[in-house]
Protein backbone atom coordinates (compact mmCIF):
# COMPACT_ATOMS: atom_id res chain seq x y z
CA UNK A 1 0.00 0.00 0.00
CA UNK A 2 1.14 3.25 -0.83
CA UNK A 3 -0.25 6.74 1.35
CA UNK A 4 0.56 10.30 0.34
CA UNK A 5 0.30 12.68 3.32
CA UNK A 6 -2.03 15.82 1.50
CA UNK A 7 -2.17 17.56 5.07
CA UNK A 8 -1.32 17.07 8.71
CA UNK A 9 -2.42 19.85 10.52
CA UNK A 10 -5.39 20.49 12.79
CA UNK A 11 -8.50 22.63 12.20
CA UNK A 12 -6.34 25.66 11.99
CA UNK A 13 -3.78 24.96 10.23
CA UNK A 14 0.10 25.22 10.52
CA UNK A 15 1.08 28.35 10.69
CA UNK A 16 -2.25 29.62 11.16
CA UNK A 17 -2.87 32.84 9.51
CA UNK A 18 -4.62 34.05 12.91
CA UNK A 19 -1.65 33.62 14.73
CA UNK A 20 1.58 34.90 15.48
CA UNK A 21 2.45 32.87 18.28
CA UNK A 22 5.97 31.62 17.96
CA UNK A 23 5.16 28.23 16.31
CA UNK A 24 3.74 30.34 13.61
CA UNK A 25 6.53 32.48 13.03
CA UNK A 26 9.08 30.02 13.46
CA UNK A 27 6.76 27.85 10.55
CA UNK A 28 6.75 31.47 8.18
CA UNK A 29 10.35 31.81 8.48
CA UNK A 30 11.53 28.31 7.98
CA UNK A 31 8.87 26.70 6.27
CA UNK A 32 9.19 23.14 4.37
CA UNK A 33 8.26 20.55 6.73
CA UNK A 34 6.64 23.10 9.42
CA UNK A 35 4.02 24.33 6.73
CA UNK A 36 1.06 21.81 7.52
CA UNK A 37 -2.12 22.14 5.70
CA UNK A 38 -5.70 20.40 6.80
CA UNK A 39 -5.48 16.20 6.64
CA UNK A 40 -6.25 14.52 3.75
CA UNK A 41 -4.90 11.22 2.69
CA UNK A 42 -4.53 9.53 -0.59
CA UNK A 43 -4.26 5.33 -0.51
CA UNK A 44 -3.10 3.81 -3.33
CA UNK A 45 -4.03 6.72 -5.69
CA UNK A 46 -7.73 5.69 -6.08
CA UNK A 47 -8.97 6.24 -2.21
CA UNK A 48 -9.17 9.14 -0.32
CA UNK A 49 -9.44 9.42 3.58
CA UNK A 50 -11.03 12.52 4.22
CA UNK A 51 -11.02 15.52 1.96
CA UNK A 52 -10.40 18.43 3.79
CA UNK A 53 -10.75 22.09 2.61
CA UNK A 54 -7.27 22.25 1.61
CA UNK A 55 -7.79 18.70 -0.83
CA UNK A 56 -7.18 20.84 -4.19
CA UNK A 57 -4.47 23.22 -3.38
CA UNK A 58 -2.49 19.94 -1.49
CA UNK A 59 -2.53 18.01 -5.32
CA UNK A 60 -1.36 21.03 -7.28
CA UNK A 61 1.34 21.40 -4.50
CA UNK A 62 2.53 17.46 -4.62
CA UNK A 63 1.56 16.88 -8.04
CA UNK A 64 -1.17 14.36 -8.02
CA UNK A 65 -4.42 14.17 -9.45
CA UNK A 66 -7.89 12.33 -8.24
CA UNK A 67 -9.06 11.05 -11.26
CA UNK A 68 -8.45 8.01 -10.67
CA UNK A 69 -9.86 7.63 -6.96
CA UNK A 70 -13.03 5.34 -6.80
CA UNK A 71 -13.72 5.84 -2.72
CA UNK A 72 -13.91 8.29 -0.31
CA UNK A 73 -13.50 7.49 3.31
CA UNK A 74 -14.95 10.75 5.65
CA UNK A 75 -14.33 10.35 8.97
CA UNK A 76 -16.97 13.02 10.59
CA UNK A 77 -18.45 16.08 10.14
CA UNK A 78 -15.72 18.52 11.39
CA UNK A 79 -15.09 21.12 8.82
CA UNK A 80 -11.17 20.27 8.94
CA UNK A 81 -12.04 17.17 7.21
CA UNK A 82 -14.67 17.24 4.82
CA UNK A 83 -15.62 20.30 2.61
CA UNK A 84 -18.53 19.34 -0.11
CA UNK A 85 -16.68 21.91 -2.22
CA UNK A 86 -14.51 18.86 -3.43
CA UNK A 87 -17.23 17.06 -4.62
CA UNK A 88 -19.22 20.06 -6.23
CA UNK A 89 -15.56 20.50 -8.35
CA UNK A 90 -15.90 17.19 -9.79
CA UNK A 91 -19.30 17.51 -11.08
CA UNK A 92 -19.36 15.51 -13.70
CA UNK A 93 -20.25 17.00 -17.73
CA UNK A 94 -17.20 19.07 -18.27
CA UNK A 95 -17.49 18.06 -22.06
CA UNK A 96 -13.90 18.74 -22.77
CA UNK A 97 -12.34 16.64 -20.22
CA UNK A 98 -12.46 12.90 -19.63
CA UNK A 99 -14.97 12.18 -16.42
CA UNK A 100 -13.37 11.05 -12.96
CA UNK A 101 -15.06 7.60 -12.08
CA UNK A 102 -17.86 6.78 -10.16
CA UNK A 103 -17.12 7.61 -6.15
CA UNK A 104 -18.04 5.53 -3.41
CA UNK A 105 -19.10 7.98 -0.73
CA UNK A 106 -18.09 6.19 2.96
CA UNK A 107 -19.50 8.12 5.33
CA UNK A 108 -21.38 8.55 9.02
CA UNK A 109 -24.65 9.76 8.68
CA UNK A 110 -23.85 13.28 9.91
CA UNK A 111 -21.49 13.44 6.70
CA UNK A 112 -24.14 12.43 4.76
CA UNK A 113 -26.77 15.49 6.08
CA UNK A 114 -23.62 18.39 4.91
CA UNK A 115 -24.17 16.51 1.24
CA UNK A 116 -27.81 17.58 1.21
CA UNK A 117 -27.14 20.45 2.67
CA UNK A 118 -24.89 21.47 0.13
CA UNK A 119 -27.27 20.34 -3.02
CA UNK A 120 -25.22 17.28 -3.69
CA UNK A 121 -27.15 15.82 -6.48
CA UNK A 122 -25.66 12.03 -6.56
CA UNK A 123 -26.13 10.58 -9.73
CA UNK A 124 -25.41 14.19 -11.50
CA UNK A 125 -22.09 14.26 -9.74
CA UNK A 126 -21.20 10.52 -10.29
CA UNK A 127 -21.30 9.74 -6.34
CA UNK A 128 -22.73 6.57 -4.63
CA UNK A 129 -23.36 6.79 -0.83
CA UNK A 130 -22.64 4.28 1.40
CA UNK A 131 -23.25 5.14 5.08
CA UNK A 132 -21.36 4.13 8.11
CA UNK A 133 -21.99 3.11 11.89
CA UNK A 134 -19.04 2.60 13.94
CA UNK A 135 -17.74 -1.38 13.16
CA UNK A 136 -19.52 -1.63 10.04
CA UNK A 137 -17.95 -3.61 7.51
CA UNK A 138 -17.49 -2.18 3.96
CA UNK A 139 -16.62 -4.35 1.10
CA UNK A 140 -15.28 -2.94 -2.12
CA UNK A 141 -13.55 -4.84 -4.97
CA UNK A 142 -10.23 -4.57 -4.11
CA UNK A 143 -10.22 -2.90 -0.45
CA UNK A 144 -11.76 -3.87 3.30
CA UNK A 145 -13.07 -1.65 4.96
CA UNK A 146 -14.10 -1.11 8.93
CA UNK A 147 -15.25 1.63 10.89
CA UNK A 148 -13.94 1.97 14.24
CA UNK A 149 -15.59 4.35 17.03
CA UNK A 150 -13.60 6.96 17.09
CA UNK A 151 -13.87 9.13 20.89
CA UNK A 152 -14.31 12.54 19.39
CA UNK A 153 -16.44 15.29 21.05
CA UNK A 154 -19.45 13.41 21.89
CA UNK A 155 -21.63 16.66 20.25
CA UNK A 156 -20.54 14.69 16.53
CA UNK A 157 -21.85 11.71 17.92
CA UNK A 158 -20.99 9.45 14.76
CA UNK A 159 -17.01 9.78 14.38
CA UNK A 160 -15.14 7.01 12.98
CA UNK A 161 -11.93 5.94 11.95
CA UNK A 162 -10.80 3.62 9.32
CA UNK A 163 -8.83 0.59 9.40
CA UNK A 164 -8.20 -0.36 5.26
CA UNK A 165 -6.99 -3.51 4.42
CA UNK A 166 -5.99 -3.54 0.26
CA UNK A 167 -5.45 -7.14 0.25
CA UNK A 168 -1.43 -6.41 0.81
CA UNK A 169 -1.28 -4.85 3.56
CA UNK A 170 -3.44 -2.92 6.61
CA UNK A 171 -3.16 0.24 7.90
CA UNK A 172 -5.64 2.02 10.75
CA UNK A 173 -5.76 5.88 10.62
CA UNK A 174 -6.33 6.50 14.14
CA UNK A 175 -7.58 10.26 13.74
CA UNK A 176 -9.71 12.13 15.01
CA UNK A 177 -9.70 10.40 18.40
CA UNK A 178 -8.58 10.65 22.15
CA UNK A 179 -7.90 7.00 23.54
CA UNK A 180 -10.39 4.57 22.58
CA UNK A 181 -12.90 3.11 24.54
CA UNK A 182 -12.89 -0.27 26.28
CA UNK A 183 -15.67 -1.45 23.51
CA UNK A 184 -13.09 -0.84 20.86
CA UNK A 185 -10.23 -3.03 21.97
CA UNK A 186 -11.63 -6.25 20.70
CA UNK A 187 -12.15 -5.20 17.82
CA UNK A 188 -8.40 -4.72 16.76
CA UNK A 189 -7.46 -7.90 18.72
CA UNK A 190 -4.99 -9.84 16.16
CA UNK A 191 -4.79 -7.21 13.76
CA UNK A 192 -1.57 -7.41 13.11
CA UNK A 193 -1.34 -3.93 11.34
CA UNK A 194 1.64 -3.26 8.97
CA UNK A 195 1.20 0.80 9.80
CA UNK A 196 -0.51 2.87 11.82
CA UNK A 197 -1.38 6.47 11.52
CA UNK A 198 -2.47 8.40 14.75
CA UNK A 199 -3.23 11.36 15.53
CA UNK A 200 -1.09 13.66 18.24
CA UNK A 201 -2.99 16.75 17.82
CA UNK A 202 -2.10 18.24 21.76
CA UNK A 203 1.39 16.91 20.80
CA UNK A 204 3.55 17.58 23.95
CA UNK A 205 0.98 19.55 25.96
CA UNK A 206 0.06 16.35 28.44
CA UNK A 207 -1.48 18.21 30.92
CA UNK A 208 -3.92 19.52 28.81
CA UNK A 209 -6.37 17.15 29.70
CA UNK A 210 -9.91 18.71 28.44
CA UNK A 211 -8.18 18.25 25.39
CA UNK A 212 -7.38 14.64 25.79
CA UNK A 213 -11.08 13.78 25.50
CA UNK A 214 -11.22 14.71 21.71
CA UNK A 215 -7.95 14.30 20.70
CA UNK A 216 -4.04 12.89 21.55
CA UNK A 217 -1.07 13.56 22.89
CA UNK A 218 2.04 12.27 22.70
CA UNK A 219 1.29 10.15 26.30
CA UNK A 220 -2.10 9.09 24.64
CA UNK A 221 -0.42 8.26 21.86
CA UNK A 222 1.89 6.13 23.78
CA UNK A 223 -1.14 4.97 25.76
CA UNK A 224 -3.16 3.42 22.71
CA UNK A 225 0.35 2.16 21.19
CA UNK A 226 1.24 0.12 24.30
CA UNK A 227 -2.97 -1.07 24.71
CA UNK A 228 -2.84 -1.71 21.06
CA UNK A 229 0.70 -3.81 21.52
CA UNK A 230 -0.85 -6.08 24.29
CA UNK A 231 -3.64 -7.46 22.13
CA UNK A 232 -2.04 -8.00 18.95
CA UNK A 233 -3.50 -5.17 16.97
CA UNK A 234 0.03 -3.83 15.92
CA UNK A 235 3.34 -6.09 16.48
CA UNK A 236 7.13 -5.44 15.86
CA UNK A 237 6.65 -4.99 12.26
CA UNK A 238 3.84 -2.26 12.70
CA UNK A 239 4.86 1.40 11.21
CA UNK A 240 3.60 4.13 13.35
CA UNK A 241 3.39 7.75 12.15
CA UNK A 242 1.97 10.80 13.81
CA UNK A 243 -0.35 13.35 11.84
CA UNK A 244 -2.93 16.32 13.14
CA UNK A 245 -1.05 18.82 14.55
CA UNK A 246 -1.70 22.18 16.24
CA UNK A 247 0.13 25.04 16.55
CA UNK A 248 -1.35 25.51 19.81
CA UNK A 249 0.24 22.40 21.40
CA UNK A 250 3.49 21.18 18.72
CA UNK A 251 6.30 22.53 18.48
CA UNK A 252 8.20 22.53 15.27
CA UNK A 253 8.73 19.62 12.83
CA UNK A 254 11.91 18.92 13.62
CA UNK A 255 11.25 19.12 17.31
CA UNK A 256 8.15 16.75 17.46
CA UNK A 257 10.30 13.82 15.22
CA UNK A 258 12.59 13.39 18.31
CA UNK A 259 9.89 13.46 20.66
CA UNK A 260 7.72 10.43 18.40
CA UNK A 261 10.90 9.16 17.58
CA UNK A 262 11.27 8.27 21.49
CA UNK A 263 8.12 6.29 21.37
CA UNK A 264 8.96 4.64 17.98
CA UNK A 265 7.25 6.45 15.55
CA UNK A 266 7.70 9.08 12.76
CA UNK A 267 6.48 12.62 12.16
CA UNK A 268 4.42 12.87 9.15
CA UNK A 269 4.82 16.14 6.75
CA UNK A 270 2.35 17.25 3.95
CA UNK A 271 3.73 15.34 1.09
CA UNK A 272 5.15 12.52 3.00
CA UNK A 273 4.89 9.15 0.98
CA UNK A 274 4.62 5.73 2.93
CA UNK A 275 4.58 2.45 1.12
CA UNK A 276 4.25 -0.61 3.15
ZN1 LIG B 1 -9.43 17.34 12.82
ZN1 LIG C 1 0.19 29.80 16.37
ZN1 LIG D 1 -12.44 16.56 14.47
Amino acid sequence: MKITFLGTAAADQIPSPYCNCPRCDYARKHRGKDMRKRCSYLLNDNLLVDMSPDLLAACSMHGVHLMDVKHALVTHSHADHFDATNLVVRKLGFPEHEKPPQLDFIAPPSVMTLLNARGVRDTAMGVRRIPVLPYDQVELPTYQIKAIKATHYPTVGDAVNYMIDDGTSKVLIASDTAVYKEEVWPHLEGMELDQLVIECTVGTNIGFKDGQTRHLSIDGVQTMVEKMREIGAITDKTAICGTHFTHKHCPSHEELSKVLADIGAECAYDGLILEF
